[in-house]
């Protein structure tokens, strides 16, 4: 980022620092960023646009973006958005800023995870809390289960916060590649809505069919005309916008069904595939040169030196066949707590997401991201059935169709790393309870010194006694003084000849 460039900016960029997000005015069931809010955004005249412009066309040119997805769970882990989604999201936006050469690339692997119950299901009135976990040099997403602000008559589906300068969006618009991210991320580099000032839909059946006033009831916003006469000044202030008094909220499709006259009798005629506006069901969303501008301009103020980055994405489009060799499609496994998923590599891909979720309850759901093209499971439960999914891609780059296919798990625990002189192991009760003494029945071919231990699965060692290992059957204790909360943990025998490892779960 060109610095001389940035103080050329600095009077005409505002970026504000006040304000949030308040509960003061209804929102629509769409996007949660009111007139107030949309007040609160910078403005860029288009005399001041076209003199940066001329003075720096190179920040017009490619942009690359860092973004950072904060995915939200409760207190206990439960109900994170799934990254697959996020990741289809994410092509889909890239796709829309394409043309306009802004390409958005994944910082630092771009996921973080955040367990808040607060968070989670009220983001927008716990805003000190978001501004805690922002990573502050990317666009800041936090996806939750709702983006709600308390006081709608609708569904909100995300909102950008002017005074925090972060995006809230809830999960299911990411699962659904819905237009919602990048509307969103147009609010977040200054855009208002073509509709800006009606926070309610221009009321046909209270005022008729020609708008008898000039300004809007309730925000008092100056009305944009037909004749473009006040359209610098009126709504989003841009003149190639078309003037849009909110009845695309209602109209159910991509366009107009009514025959509204502006104030001077002019028909109205709204552009129903903009990006930022309220229309439904358009094949395609656009932005037009105006708000690219402002967009680019924005991104070059002193306001967002944040983003500045010296990173090359790989955009490189992934090509080939994804064949995933391990485990066979449909089959069962023996195994559940040692799952082997192995597949071939793609040309081109840097990473893969491999999720697997089961079958009878989508929320529970296993993702672990490599760069390798093998992983080791051992989070399954027995006789399970789980749909396991495989997905490549690069940090600028997501839009490889993920692939996958339904498997079983068998109900054996014995997991396949275990040493040759071990046979039999068998760990009970588990689950346990914290009260309980967790037994371990083995049969052994080796005689000798050893530990037993309970880890975390984070790998802190909870317990730890010394055991001796006597050739043939027998039985050993892992002693508990009923001091181990509940979840889930390692109980590991560790001997010269090797280690065995099982998960356990005290409840
Ligand atoms: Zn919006």
């Amino acid at each position: 980022m060109n610095i001389k460039s940035k103080l050329s900016l600095l009077a005409l960029a505002v970026v504000t620092t006040v304000g949030s997000v308040t509960a003061q005015h209804q929102h629509r069931g769409d996007c949660g960023v009111t007139y107030s809010m949309e007040q609160q955004l910078p403005t860029y005249s288009e005399k001041d646009v076209q003199l940066f412009k001329e003075a720096h066309p190179e920040r017009f040119a490619a942009i690359n973006i860092p973004i950072v997805f904060h995915t939200v769970a409760d207190g206990n882990g439960d109900g994170r958005a799934q990254r697959i989604g996020i990741l289809n999201s994410l092509h889909r936006m890239n796709t829309d800023y394409a043309p306009h050469g802004i390409a958005f690339y994944l910082k630092d692997g771009g996921f973080n995870e955040i367990n808040s119950s607060s968070l989670f299901s009220m983001a927008s009135s716990n805003g000190s809390v978001v501004q805690n976990f922002k990573d502050g040099a990317a666009v800041d997403i936090f996806v939750t289960e709702n983006a709600d602000t308390n006081n709608g008559i609708g569904t909100t589906l995300g909102f950008y916060s002017p005074g925090g300068d972060y995006i809230i969006i809830r999960k299911k618009e990411m699962a659904d590649s819905s237009a919602t991210l990048s509307h969103e991320v147009g609010h977040y580099f200054s855009l208002r809505h073509p509709h800006s000032g009606w926070d309610e839909p221009y009321d046909i059946d209270a005022n008729g069919l020609q708008v008898p006033f000039t300004n809007v009831p309730g925000t008092n916003a100056l009305i944009e005309l037909m004749d473009g006469s006040n359209c610098a000044t009126a709504a989003d202030g841009l003149c190639d916008t078309a003037p849009d008094y909110l009845l695309g909220f209602s109209s159910g499709f991509c366009g107009q069904n009514s025959n509204v006259l502006d104030y001077n009798g002019d028909p109205l005629v709204s552009q129903a595939n903009l990006s930022m506006g309220y229309f439904s069901d358009c094949p395609k969303y656009v932005f037009t040169p105006q708000q690219v501008d402002r967009m680019k301009i924005n991104i070059a103020s002193s306001g967002r030196n944040f983003l500045d980055n010296t990173h090359t994405p790989n955009e490189t489009v992934i090509t080939g066949d994804l064949v995933i060799t391990t485990p066979e499609a449909a089959s069962t496994v023996e195994n559940y707590n040692g799952v082997e998923v192995a597949w071939e590599g793609v040309q081109d891909a840097d990473n893969y997401i491999v999720q697997i979720v089961n079958f009878s309850d989508a929320s529970d759901f296993y993702e672990y991201t490599t760069t390798n093209t093998s992983i080791y499971v051992t989070d399954l439960e027995p006789n399970s059935v789980y749909r396991l999914t495989v997905k490549p891609y690069n940090d600028a780059y997501t839009g490889f169709p993920e692939v996958g296919f339904r498997f079983q798990t068998g109900s054996t625990t014995t997991a396949v790393e275990d040493p040759s002189f071990v046979s039999d192991f068998m760990v009970y009760p588990n689950p346990s309870n914290s009260t309980q003494n967790i037994l371990v029945d083995m049969t052994s071919e080796w005689s000798g010194n050893a530990t037993i231990s309970i880890t975390d699965v984070a790998g802190k060692v909870i317990k730890s006694q010394a055991v001796q290992i006597v050739n043939g059957k027998q039985q050993l204790v892992a002693n508990q003084s009923g001091d181990i909360q509940s979840g889930v943990y390692f109980l590991q025998l560790a001997t010269s000849q090797g280690t065995v490892t099982r998960k356990i779960i005290i409840q």
